[in-house]
């Protein structure tokens, strides 16, 4: 996953960005690397959507100075910040983004991440930062009950986080949405937010239909009717979207970056579909309409 600049924001939400400081309250480690922040906020009105994303800027933090001025002068250009979506929900008391740690794989990464490995591993309670939100177009429509009754996610690793935020919200507040949660992970163990998910599958056991694939775990069925062995593909898809004109569906994960369109080009080759492209073609070969495709990259 690349850092995303200047990311774009929907319309109306423009006039709601502002600066927040906030104190890091409290860290909640998901999996082996990703992590929650608890946000205090303070007295700030939080005004976001179930989807959005807040911005953090890698200068603020002393302890990435060199890297910052390195990478800086590495890559030739400014270091810009880096998006998070909100994994708390609106009506939540509490403010949250969840992180994965980006991975660095000798001669295949161009450069080591900045920013991930700090926020999941040296960001204690107490450590305070100014974070810059709220935006961003992964939001469900206002008019979602008119639209459909079965919201569909289809998501992978630190993709999850926007999903689990318009579960939370659709529920409390859509309830006459039933969601289908598909999340593709590597083992049982990577997936972000597992007990919060079985607990409101618990809860709302007419509403909710948990569906992980697991790529890495030839076993997974041993871990219960939820679980599949392998990708997220067209035919797990297809199972579980018997509608695929009525449903509206939200797909994010990795997707294809900027530099890995960069490396293609220069290779003289295309870039190769990652999780959110091979997930938007398998949606469109079951039948699913592009308008009714949410759809937000983490490449
Ligand atoms: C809208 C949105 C929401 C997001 N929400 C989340 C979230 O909820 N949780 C989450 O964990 N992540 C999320 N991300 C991803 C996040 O913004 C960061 O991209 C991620 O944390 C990696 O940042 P980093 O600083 O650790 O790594 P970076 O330093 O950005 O490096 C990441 C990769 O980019 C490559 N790279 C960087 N610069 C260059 C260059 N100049 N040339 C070639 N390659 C380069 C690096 O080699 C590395 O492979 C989101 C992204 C977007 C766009």
């Amino acid at each position: 996953m690349i850092a995303a600049e200047q990311p774009a924001s929907a319309g109306p939400a423009r006039k709601r960005i502002k600066k927040l400081e906030v104190m890091v309250a409290d860290v909640v480690h998901e999996t082996p690397d990703t992590a929650t922040l608890l946000l205090f906020t303070g007295n700030d009105k939080l005004e976001y959507d179930a989807g959005h994303f807040l911005t953090i800027d890698p200068h603020q933090f002393p302890a990435l100075e060199r890297f910052t001025a390195y990478f800086e002068d590495r890559k030739g250009r400014r270091e810009p910040q880096r998006a998070y979506s909100l994994s708390s929900a609106p009506h939540e008391d509490y403010l949250a983004i969840t992180v994965k740690e980006e991975a660095y794989t000798s001669g295949v990464t161009e450069y080591p991440p900045l920013l991930s490995p700090l926020l999941v591993f040296r960001t204690p309670r107490g450590t305070r930062m100014t974070v810059t939100g709220f935006s961003g177009p992964y939001v469900l429509p206002p008019d979602v009950e008119h639209r459909t009754d079965h919201v569909v996610h289809v998501c992978a690793g630190s993709g999850g986080v926007p999903n689990f935020s318009i579960l939370k919200h659709a529920l409390h507040r859509h309830p006459k949405l039933r969601h289908t949660f598909i999340y593709g992970n590597k083992t049982r163990d990577d997936i972000i937010f597992r007990r919060q998910l079985d607990a409101l599958a618990a809860a709302h056991p007419e509403k909710l239909r948990l569906v992980h694939a697991l790529s890495r775990d030839p076993e997974a069925r041993r871990h219960g009717p939820a679980y599949r062995q392998g990708r997220v593909t067209e035919d797990l898809l297809r199972e579980w979207i018997p509608e695929p004109e009525a449903v509206e569906v939200f797909a994010c994960g990795p997707g294809i970056s900027k530099w890995d369109r960069r490396r293609a080009r220069d290779e003289g080759t295309e870039p190769g579909p990652r999780f959110l492209e091979t997930a938007l073609d398998a949606l469109a070969c079951v039948g699913v309409p592009a308008a009714r495709t949410h759809q937000e990259s983490y490449g």
